[in-house]
């Protein structure tokens, strides 16, 4: 029988963000097509690896710490429907030195909003995590509740799911449309032709390739590398319950315990050089491993020789403030841009899908923060 080719939506990327606005769509009744190059958060895609920190911080920006927390929850109950458990609850700590500000500002926004959280002053840092060197850091911030999402498998997840409601997910290269008005179907790169009404771009950091014209100089993907370093034999100390996710803005690296037996993970959160997500080399670099390194030697005593058991080499697809992007393609109407998750975006994908439909079923109104027109194409960095 001929595959059906006509659909209400077509989304294309199968990361964070395509998988749940294919879900949510497919939840409000609509026929859906789910296309991917190279499949649901592939090796590529800045969806894979194992893990991404879920948090609520986000400084005054209300909006994230929301997002994140209505995320949290639609993820819980996915992983209860699916009976996968792919939440680890390890807690979020947030550190700061002399500059405060920024954890002042998440103090001030947990409040409000009424997320859960504990401040802790250095004698309790020290006491609570002894194998961590604070040296430097004044404050921090633990979120209990906050934690880590198994990245890879809750997309996976996440698109299972979303078949099961009625999606039909495809692998498929989709070309650059070109049209003016309203766009009637896309083309794949083996010759075929799909219909719909609405199209949803979620193509992370190719947004620029697929529309270079438009977001070629407004999407910055960026290269980034992940550490994960073996922890000593018998060792429990950098356990799920032994050590929190954590985040060292003045020093710009995160990193978490080590979930299932992978080691530390450790990455340096500043952007690095510019990269084409589809033929970056994806072998970390000397210079990285080496500062890498370095600093866990410095923060974690323990680990000084310990050995690299695994690396990743991903991209961010930052936009030039990191505001996620969600707006109408301006010459065609019907279709929409989606993306700049910009270091940050996997734990809101939830959110992000639900907002997506309810912008493209015109039933939500639009957050302007997010719009193609706050997007400008010099960077300053200022969500994270
Ligand atoms: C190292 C690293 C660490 C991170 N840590 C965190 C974290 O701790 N917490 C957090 O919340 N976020 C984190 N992020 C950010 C988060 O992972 C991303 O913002 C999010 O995954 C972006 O999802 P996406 O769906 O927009 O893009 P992607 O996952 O890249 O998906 C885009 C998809 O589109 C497909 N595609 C592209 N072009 C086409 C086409 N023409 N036709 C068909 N398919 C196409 C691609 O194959 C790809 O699968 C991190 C990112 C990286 C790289």
């Amino acid at each position: 029988m001929a595959a059906q080719n006509t659909f209400d939506v077509a989304v294309i990327g199968a990361g964070v963000f395509g998988a749940w606005t294919a879900w949510h769509l497919a939840k409000r009744g609509k026929r859906v097509v789910l296309l991917d190059a190279y499949g649901a958060a592939n090796a590529r895609a800045s969806s894979a690896g194992e893990t991404r920190i879920i948090r609520m911080g986000y400084g005054g920006d209300e909006i994230y710490t929301r997002w994140s927390r209505h995320s949290l929850d639609l993820w819980k109950e996915l992983f209860t429907a699916t009976r996968q458990p792919l939440f680890h609850e390890t807690g979020v700590l947030w550190l700061a030195g002399d500059d405060d500000k920024r954890l002042s500002e998440t103090h001030a926004t947990l409040t409000h909003v009424g997320v859960p959280f504990q401040e802790m002053d250095r004698p309790a840092l020290l006491s609570a995590y002894p194998q961590v060197n604070f040296e430097g850091i004044k404050r921090g911030i633990l979120e209990a509740h906050s934690g880590v999402l198994m990245a890879r498998r809750a997309v996976a997840t996440a698109v299972a799911d979303a078949v099961s409601r009625g999606v039909d997910y495809r692998i498929a290269k989709v070309e650059t449309p070109t049209s003016s008005g309203r766009l009637a179907s896309i083309r794949t790169n083996t010759g075929e032709t799909l219909s719909a009404g609405t199209f949803v771009f979620a193509c992370g950091s190719w947004l620029g390739k697929v529309f270079p014209d438009l977001l070629g100089s407004r999407i910055f993907p960026t290269r980034q590398e992940v550490f994960f370093f073996g922890v000593p034999a018998g060792d429990t100390r950098f356990a799920v319950h032994s050590l929190p996710a954590w985040l060292f803005q003045d020093d710009e690296f995160y990193g978490m315990p080590d979930i299932e037996d992978r080691g530390l993970k450790i990455a340096w959160d500043h952007h690095g050089e510019a990269v084409d997500p589809d033929t970056q080399s994806r072998i970390v670099s000397p210079a990285m491993t080496e500062k890498t390194r370095k600093y866990v030697a410095y923060r974690f005593p323990a680990l000084k020789d310990a050995p690299i058991v695994e690396t990743r080499v991903c991209q961010y697809e930052n936009t030039s403030n990191g505001d996620f992007l969600v707006d109408r393609h301006p010459q065609m109407e019907n279709v929409w841009l989606v993306g700049g998750g910009s270091g940050h975006g996997f734990k809101h994908g939830p959110a992000m899908g639900e907002y997506v439909t309810g912008q493209v079923l015109g039933s939500a109104p639009a957050e302007p923060r997010l719009s193609l027109a706050t997007k400008a194409t010099a960077q300053h960095r200022a969500v994270y």
